[in-house]
């Protein structure tokens, strides 16, 4: 990558961090004094060097004190993973990445929630359903996909597509309901889906389908229309990604369910699926 290039994935990443520590509230963040990156961990009481610190009130804090470990880049990570909260960053199979989202308070949707609704499926699958976020059922149950539009989806995995439904992954862009089914709004995707890139990032699956016009737009970052991305291959991180209609939708237009068809047998044959 050109300088140009890794300046321009420094401050996408940069930005990404602090709009991440605003939504959780956190307002201010103390200038690094000039040396402190160089210095990292080696710094610490007795160097010989006078610093002022500031504390993330701004409140000054005595320089004599240790200063705290500076994170180092570990060979081979992203630059941008620097500046991943921890708990994603940290995550290194799915039951930590669950385990770092806790009894998540991140976003306003946490407290009309009953269940956070994670993802269900292996670990290990080659094929991830992407959609929206949960409706009623899966706020009762916790579990992405279980109403009547849920239904539908596990007919397409099981009927169609002659797989089981734990052989996929199946998750959403968020991970709490909205009240009232509606949209989910921009802070809460912000809050919510750098738990779902990693994810993705964990699983590593050889396709992804986005269900729907919402999964598909904040996947590919696009206002083009579902209508228009359905059924033609886009790339996501590297990863051949379908988008095709939400089930939900299939079940007020069944006629659409043959375009569905077409596009999951277009997966099926990336899959290397009979
Ligand atoms: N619709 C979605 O997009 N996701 C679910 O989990 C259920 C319905």
């Amino acid at each position: 990558m050109s300088h140009r290039g890794a300046l321009l994935e420094l401050v996408v990443a940069a930005r990404a961090s602090l709009e991440w520590l605003r939504e959780t509230g956190i307002e201010y963040v103390p200038p690094v004094p000039e040396g402190d990156v160089a210095a990292g961990q080696a710094m610490g009481p007795g160097d010989g060097r006078e610093r002022s610190r500031a504390d993330l009130a701004g409140r000054p804090v005595d320089s004599q004190a240790r200063a705290e470990p500076v994170t180092r880049r570990p060979p081979g990570a992203a630059v941008s993973d620097l500046f991943l909260p921890a708990e994603i960053r940290d995550a290194h199979t799915i039951a930590d990445l669950r385990a770092g989202i806790g009894d998540c308070q991140r976003c306003k949707l946490a407290p009309h929630r009953t269940n956070l609704v994670f993802g269900v499926g292996s670990p290990a699958a080659e094929l991830v359903f992407v959609g929206e976020a949960p409706g009623h059922d899966e706020d009762k149950t916790g579990e992405p996909f279980v109403g009547r539009a849920g239904q539908l989806l596990t007919e397409i995995v099981v009927k169609g597509m002659k797989l089981r439904r734990e052989d996929v992954y199946i998750a959403n862009i968020i991970k709490c309901r909205p009240p009232q089914n509606r949209n989910p709004e921009p802070d809460e995707i912000a809050s919510c889906e750098p738990f779902l890139v990693r994810q993705l990032e964990l699983i590593g699956p050889k396709v992804i389908v986005a269900l729907g016009t919402f999964a598909a737009q904040v996947l590919l970052k696009t206002r083009t229309p579902i209508t228009r991305l359905r059924g033609v291959w886009a790339d996501y991180h590297g990863i051949p990604l379908m988008p095709t209609f939400h089930p939900a939708y299939l079940l007020r237009n069944p006629a659409e369910k043959r375009a569905v068809w077409q596009d999951i047998q277009l997966v099926m044959k990336a899959l290397g699926l009979p």
